[in-house]
């Protein structure tokens, strides 16, 4: 749904992919936009069943409230199931209790808590988790298998040992690529020749780079070429609202 970042960019809009199969929808990521993106699928907003948020920085989790205000609006019978990284208890506690009170029990919310190495059994999926290095703070990957396929989203992350074990052999990685090759702080975010380095070990058969800052969209021939240096993977710049069978 949306492949871009904190700063505003016409073509993308924040972190959210939309997972699915003929039974169940999952949200990894519901940041700025991504509801206004899931209505361009012509999606009827009440077949979402479970979000995932990866972290509580805010283009991953900022359209959950709206969502909650569209759920509720649009009738939605079912229990919508959150999963998050256990500071979600203080976030919604803030948000429904404080700020958004009128929300309250509009909506049924069942949260389970992630913890580092979580597994997650839903339908026919099963959502494998692991941390992540994010400066500190608590982030989560997901690994999704189905049907013997599987995907790998980073989320947001520097290069991560607990990522990288998560992800091995996985079909389809979605790493982030919040920045180009240079000198940044340390343990936030991967570049391109990391990324390069770190799908030699995984080995997926395809690559999409989501979370893409407009400095590596204007360097995008170049990052696509560093990338796939040690792999023979596909190597794909995401793009809002691209869609994949796996
Ligand atoms: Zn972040
Ligand atoms: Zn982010």
């Amino acid at each position: 749904m949306g492949t871009g970042t904190s700063h505003p960019d016409s073509e993308r809009v924040q972190s959210g992919i939309l997972v699915e199969n003929s039974d169940y929808k999952i949200l990894l990521d519901i940041g700025s936009g991504v509801l206004h993106r899931l209505t361009q699928l012509n999606l009827d907003i009440r077949s979402i069943d479970s979000v995932f948020i990866s972290h509580f920085h805010i283009d991953h989790c900022s359209d959950f409230l709206p969502l909650c205000q569209s759920l509720w609006l649009s009738g939605y019978e079912k229990t919508l199931n959150l999963f998050a990284p256990p500071t979600v208890r203080d976030w919604s506690r803030g948000l429904f209790d404080i700020s958004f009170n009128y929300l309250r029990e509009k909506i049924l919310i069942d949260t389970t808590l992630l913890s580092e190495y979580h597994v997650v059994p839903l339908g026919d999926f099963v959502i494998t988790v692991s941390p992540t290095l994010h400066g500190n703070y608590d982030t989560r990957a997901f690994r999704i298998e189905y049907g013997g396929k599987s995907m790998t989203y980073t989320s947001d992350t520097a290069p991560c040992r607990d990522v990288i074990e998560l992800a091995k052999g996985t079909d389809v990685l979605i790493h982030e690529c919040n920045w180009l090759d240079g000198v940044h702080p340390e343990g936030v975010h991967t570049s391109p020749s990391e990324i390069a380095k770190i799908a030699e070990e995984i080995n997926p058969s395809k690559i999409i780079l989501t979370h893409v800052s407009p400095e590596v969209v204007a360097n995008q021939k170049k990052v696509i070429e560093i990338v796939g240096r040690r792999t023979t993977a596909e190597v794909i710049l995401g793009e809002d609202l691209m869609t994949f069978d796996i």
